[in-house]
């Protein structure tokens, strides 16, 4: 390798590789980056050639780019902050370059004082971040002081195809998606996949049977000298640190019961005959008597002014309107006020009023019609019985009188940037203005998830985790 190195006038190894440009022999070498050096800015002239090179005027699809047909290379770009350059950092990376045959994958890091402001503090500068993502192997190009949002100049003069990022609005100070407009500009997200239909339900389960976090996560470890579990606590007595928006912020999602009669018993429970399926579970704590529930729904009801691709019904319902909780009294034991402000945006009620249609929907399946399957009203005297049934009207009667919360609050210790003032903690999960403490719930939630929020909340504690260890490293080499 030392034979091969050159270095430019700035002392840095120049990389001996072939140009990107170098037409590849076969399909694997698209796939397969250089790896005889550092990825180049976007400045440097390896980077500029190859830019130079595309003609930014053929456009490419998505499908014709995920199955090798695109005319010319193709230009992907991620971005991020990068802090801490990490395995699951490269990974992501790495399933952005594979994701596409023939790619480029240009990757933006964000600079110290934008990150700062925006996100909150980093333990790398952002020097130590240029250069973990300069080196990291899937990378073709750097930018460095990446922009938060995209723009149409920045997308235009790196002339990108792709991006790879969630669908899920990415939210900053001032804006509710950074990614807006990519999406308006129909540039398509590589690494989406779909969530819409239908899908087994995943549950947290040992050996057959449902384990809970605590069962899972506490109990082997309950007995740890350094574990405190304080329960049914009560803190009476704190001076006030910190004025924060606790307790703003309260989203969930809606649900509503429908019921329908059929001709047959159609149970999953123990009565039934099914020696084989009770054997499967006895012997090898397999099969359905393992699982919970059969499947999920997961639906994009179209909606006027909205086209984000992510499900809106899981039959149960993404809200919109967002409740508070609060004290009610200065006395501590006093329970806290907390209102849901349910339906007090409309299209929550419309929301739920396509989902239920799409149940209905249902009834004239071949499956549904041949159980006979009937819905069963839900009105009753003086609850929605003097309005035609089945119409809108209807149902936004019973809506407002019988749909449930989804018991998926989150969002009142709302996580993000310092100089938010929407927020509670900062993004490494510390109370603002108050030393020493996190909160690690459902409850920093940002926005409210499509789906359930078990998983993402382990997500959380995981990271919290990662963080406090990380944390406690740095101290100690400090
Ligand atoms: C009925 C129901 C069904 C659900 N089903 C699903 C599902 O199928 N899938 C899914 O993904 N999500 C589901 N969820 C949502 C999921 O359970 C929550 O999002 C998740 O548990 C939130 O975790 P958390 O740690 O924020 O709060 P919690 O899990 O509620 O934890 C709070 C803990 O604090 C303890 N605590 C409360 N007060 C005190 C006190 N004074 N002193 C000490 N300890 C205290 C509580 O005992 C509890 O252990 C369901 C929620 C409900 C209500």
């Amino acid at each position: 390798m030392s034979s091969a190195r050159k270095r430019n006038k700035n002392g840095e190894i120049k990389s001996d590789c072939p140009s990107p440009t170098t037409s590849p022999k076969s399909s694997k070498d698209f796939d397969r980056p250089q790896v005889c050096g550092p990825a180049p800015r976007s400045a440097d002239e390896d980077a500029q050639k190859e830019r130079d090179q595309i003609d930014y005027s053929i456009k490419i699809s998505l499908d014709d780019a995920k199955a090798g047909k695109a005319p010319r290379r193709v230009r992907i770009y991620a971005d991020g902050i990068y802090d801490m350059f990490h395995s699951g950092h490269a990974r992501q990376l790495m399933q952005t370059k594979i994701a596409i045959p023939n790619s480029y994958l240009i990757v933006g890091v964000c600079n110290g004082e934008l990150t700062q402001k925006m996100k909150g503090r980093t333990v790398m500068d952002e020097k130590e971040r240029y250069e973990a993502i300069r080196h990291c192997r899937y990378v073709d190009e750097l930018v460095t002081d990446a922009p938060w949002t995209l723009t149409d100049e920045f997308l235009d003069y790196h002339k990108i195809d792709f991006v790879a990022h969630d669908e899920i609005p990415y939210g900053a100070i001032g804006s509710d998606d950074v990614y807006a407009i990519i999406k308006e500009r129909g540039i398509q997200n590589i690494l989406s996949i779909s969530v819409l239909g239908f899908c087994p339900v995943q549950a947290n389960i040992k050996n057959g049977e449902r384990c809970s976090s605590a069962a899972c996560y506490l109990r082997p470890v309950i007995r740890r000298q350094n574990l405190q579990v304080s329960i049914k606590s009560h803190v009476s007595k704190i001076p006030v640190l910190a004025n924060l928006p606790v307790g703003k912020n309260y989203k969930d999602h809606h649900s509503l019961v429908l019921t329908y009669s059929i001709n047959t018993t159609l149970t999953s429970n123990s009565n039934q005959d099914d020696i084989a399926e009770k054997l499967e579970y006895i012997l090898h704590r397999r099969g359905r008597y393992s699982s919970t529930i059969d499947g999920h729904v997961f639906s994009k009801m179209p909606m006027k002014g909205t086209k984000k691709a992510y499900p809106n019904i899981q039959i149960e319902f993404l809200r919109k309107s967002r409740g508070f909780l609060k004290l009610k009294s200065r006395d501590p034991l006093v329970s806290p006020l907390i209102n849901p402000n349910a339906f007090s945006q409309p299209i929550d009620v419309s929301k739920l009023i396509s989902g239920i249609r799409l149940v209905q929907s249902f009834e004239r399946t071949k499956a549904w019609k041949s159980l006979d399957a009937r819905l069963i009203r839900m009105d009753t005297t003086n609850h929605c019985d003097r309005l035609p049934f089945n119409t809108d009207a209807h149902w936004d009667c019973i809506i407002r009188h019988f749909a449930d919360n989804g018991g998926h609050q989150t969002g009142t210790c709302r996580m993000g940037a310092k100089s938010d003032p929407t927020t509670v903690v900062d993004p490494y999960l510390r109370v603002k203005g108050i030393r020493n403490l996190r909160v690690v719930d459902a409850s920093v939630m940002r926005n409210l998830p499509s789906g359930n929020t078990h998983a993402p909340t382990v997500m959380i504690a995981e990271k919290a985790a990662d963080l406090i260890k990380r944390a406690r490293k740095l101290k100690i080499y400090k």
